[in-house]
């Protein structure tokens, strides 16, 4: 069962254990290729179904439990896991009927061990790290892959290295690589330069990169499908909703469910809706441009987990939504924080990127897109404790360019039975 890395465009082939990002002959970007007629005899639904209940590493984890479609070769005693995954599909009623549709599933990526889903593609990332014999691993972030490098380093007995742009990041990200233990840097300079500037340090020091341009990290990130497929009992839904940023999540959605087809486990694909924010959006508007080219731009948006001008990944992306056919939509930031306010005011919860999947869920029922009928899954990238700040500049009318539209006022009050039992007579409950 070898997998290969192939490139997406020449199709050139290299060896698994070969430290490379892009093709050597084109630059194209690589992809992990596994042995599928192989495998379709090895996997199967009730195989799957059976690791369940497992407790033992690594098949307690929500992304090991697949590893036959993750890294099939490695041996089980290299694996690097948390366990991670096993995260809650919680059904929507509410946001269902705010958004327009019949039945909205919320996938909650934020209940990942670092409060993000990038520890999917970190515990596959550092994985082949270690196999590789890697003693350091560095990674560009607008914070969540920071958080998770660092987590995961610390785990593997690794140098982690991360870099941020020095300002904007968001503090609970800040933090946690930090507090982890990692190499941290600040840098003057945006997400798309730092980028560049890990991929040509690591290459001068020998330091593995761990950011989505690495194809080992989206085969973790695969396992968000597998697991939403298998909570669903394997009943395809028709449409998933995801954020898009660096397009990593959106490229291993794609690479997941074309897979799972091609092995015969699901007999169709749902559609793929991918959603930028509208101040970092060079897909959308590449897809409006029938994907001539990309234009990098400079980003800007509240969401800063998405707030990526030059998405590495834009030609896997771009091929997913063609296997899918999926959909591209932007939404404002204001629509992004009045969804996030939604989703918060139900006890679930997440950071502000996130909530672009019900945004983008709402409007593209109001464009007629998705149909009032049809069965939706939203991801939840990322935990409602990464970004503090933004939830109380909302519900406190502090942020720039957005009016609160479900703002919960937070009261004062000096320590006074009277003056405590006026507010509270004054408040009218809150029905949503
Ligand atoms: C990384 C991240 C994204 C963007 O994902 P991509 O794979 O880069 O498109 C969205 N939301 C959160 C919370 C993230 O951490
Ligand atoms: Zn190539």
């Amino acid at each position: 069962m070898q997998s290969i890395l192939q490139c997406m465009d020449c199709g050139r082939q290299y060896p698994i254990d070969k430290v490379l990002y892009t093709c050597e002959a084109c630059g194209g970007l690589l992809d992990v290729q596994h042995d599928l007629d192989t495998l379709k005899q090895v996997v199967s639904r009730a195989l799957f179904d059976e690791r369940l209940s497992s407790l033992d590493t690594p098949y307690n984890s929500g992304v090991w439990r697949y590893k036959e479609l993750i890294h099939p070769a490695i041996d089980n005693e290299q694996v690097v896991s948390r366990p991670e995954g096993n995260t809650n599909l919680y059904p929507a009623p509410r946001l269902a009927e705010w958004a327009g549709v019949t039945r909205l599933y919320l996938k909650h990526e934020g209940e990942n061990p670092s409060g993000s889903f990038k520890d999917r593609g970190m515990t596959s990332g550092v994985t082949q790290a270690r196999a590789l014999g890697m003693k350091r691993v560095a990674c560009a972030s607008t914070g969540n892959t920071s958080s998770s490098l660092a987590a995961y380093a610390a785990l593997a007995d690794m140098e982690g290295i991360i870099f941020f742009q020095n300002r904007g990041v968001a503090l609970g990200k800040l933090a946690q690589g930090i507090a982890y233990g990692a190499t941290a840097m600040q840098i003057n300079a945006d997400f798309d330069r730092n980028l560049e500037l890990v991929r040509e340090i690591a290459e001068r020091l020998n330091i593995y990169v761990l950011n989505s341009v690495n194809p080992f990290r989206l085969e973790g990130q695969k396992s968000i499908m597998f697991e939403m497929l298998q909570q669903l009992r394997w009943q395809v839904p028709d449409w998933v909703v995801v954020p898009g940023g660096n397009l990593g999540n959106s490229s291993a959605f794609g690479k997941a469910l074309k897979e799972l087809f091609e092995l015969g486990m699901i007999d169709r694909l749902p559609r793929l809706a991918i959603i930028q924010a509208e101040g970092a959006n060079p897909l959308y508007r590449a897809y409006k441009r029938g994907f001539d080219h990309l234009e990098p731009l400079k980003a800007h948006t509240v969401a800063t987990a998405i707030k990526i001008g030059n998405p590495v990944n834009y030609p896997k992306a771009v091929r997913a939504l063609g296997w899918t056919d999926g959909v591209v939509e932007s939404v404002t930031d204001q629509e992004i924080m009045d969804a996030k306010a939604m989703i918060d005011r139900q006890g679930i919860g997440c950071e502000p990127a996130s909530a672009c999947s019900l945004a983008g869920a709402r409007k593209l029922v109001d464009a007629g897109i998705i149909r009032k009928g049809e069965t939706v899954v939203g991801i939840l990238t990322g935990h409602i404790l990464k970004d503090p700040d933004a939830t109380i500049g909302y519900h406190s009318n502090q942020l720039e360019n957005i009016t609160p539209s479900y703002p919960n006022k937070l009261h004062q009050a000096e320590p006074s039975i009277e003056e405590i039992t006026r507010i509270l007579q004054g408040e009218a409950i809150p029905t949503h």
